[in-house]
């Protein structure tokens, strides 16, 4: 009998982050930032999910192009190969065996209340079965590796509290004395746990309407020109709390520019047009040194796949390790 793999007390570090689409502030603020501030301090495993975006995404090439470059944003935005492990979540395929135990002990009626499932069907998405065991999936790749501790946006809390039940109901089922998965807590950070979007929306590649990382040029002044806003005239006072556009100037601008600007809305004389011009200058400078670096990593892609690369060896050792003793707690019979 092989003994529990995870280390109770340890904090292991575990997130993803969809290939559907170009990563995007919302992405950023929400989570990948406290990625890259977290891998300083524990052992860190975060993965780019094409397994998940297959449920929206059926082009091949695009979802292979999606991946690399997310790859190459985390690495533009300061992940760090030697302290952390970033790979590619369909590099560790034995997660889809977990799933299926999963699926066999989640009543259909837990998923059928899942925010995230109704939320995407009723914005027209077609709801198929992969949609639908979306957060069954997202357990398997937290509990896989024993993650403590997921930094996400606050649309992920509901996953992560059916991640805990799963990973609760393993335990209690299977593992009559010491209890095999951690029980992970969602990381979120309150302030920006919901990235408003161009339409006012929370930001998502689901809703086409982000705001790239990397956008720039016509690019940038296009998308930031659809931000939504009232109809108050220049002149007139404005509410910077409900605007769309200042929500997403206070994420970039420093608390100085920040306060200037707040008040400049509530004098009035400023208009949104103004607003809109500063959150582009703000935007391309706060992104600026990385954007430097994404173009040195796009002509490196060798190094890319070799960081990748690594962090699947790393990534798929653990995922072994925990898959012998499910096995051998769900009497699974293996043979090689
Ligand atoms: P998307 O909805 O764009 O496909 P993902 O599902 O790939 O995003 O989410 C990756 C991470 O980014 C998750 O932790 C999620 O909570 C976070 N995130 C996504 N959109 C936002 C947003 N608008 N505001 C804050 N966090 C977000």
């Amino acid at each position: 009998m092989s003994t529990n793999p995870f280390n109770p007390g340890d904090t292991v570090v575990v997130s993803g982050i969809q290939s559907s689409g170009a990563l995007h502030i919302g992405n950023y603020f929400g989570a990948i930032r406290q990625h890259i501030a977290l891998q300083q301090e524990h052992p860190s495993y975060y993965f780019i999910v094409n397994y998940h975006a297959m449920t929206t995404l059926r082009d091949a090439e695009l979802l292979r192009a999606h991946t690399l470059d997310a790859a190459v944003t985390y690495l533009a935005l300061g992940f760090d190969p030697k302290k952390s492990n970033l790979f590619v979540q369909s590099d560790v395929p034995l997660l889809n065996e977990l799933t299926w135990i999963f699926c066999c002990l989640t009543p259909v009626s837990q998923l059928e209340k899942a925010t995230s499932y109704k939320d995407k069907v009723a914005q027209g998405l077609k709801a198929n079965c992969g949609l639908f065991n979306y957060p069954i999936l997202q357990a398997s790749d937290i509990l896989i590796y024993g993650g403590t501790l997921v930094p996400v946006g606050a649309d992920q809390k509901q996953h992560i509290e059916i991640t805990r039940n799963t990973a609760q109901r393993f335990n209690k089922v299977y593992c009559l004395g010491e209890p095999l998965f951690p029980i992970p807590d969602a990381y979120i950070v309150e302030s920006v746990a919901v990235v408003p979007g161009v339409d006012g929306r929370k930001m998502s590649k689901s809703y086409a309407n982000t705001i790239g990382i990397f956008d720039e040029g016509r690019e940038l002044s296009r998308r930031i020109r659809r931000i939504v806003t009232d109809s108050t005239p220049l002149e007139e006072p404005k509410n910077p709390d409900t605007d769309n556009v200042f929500a997403l100037l206070k994420l970039f601008a420093p608390d100085e520019k920040r306060d200037e600007i707040r008040e400049a809305y509530l004098r009035g004389g400023y208009g949104y047009g103004h607003a809109k011009q500063e959150l582009e200058r703000l935007i391309l400078d706060y992104f600026g040194e990385a954007r430097e670096r994404r173009r040195d990593l796009l002509a490196h892609e060798d190094y890319v796949l070799d960081v990748l690369r690594q962090g699947a060896r790393h990534a798929r050792e653990r995922a072994n390790t925990c898959m012998e003793r499910v096995r051998e707690l769900t009497g699974l019979v293996t043979t090689y």
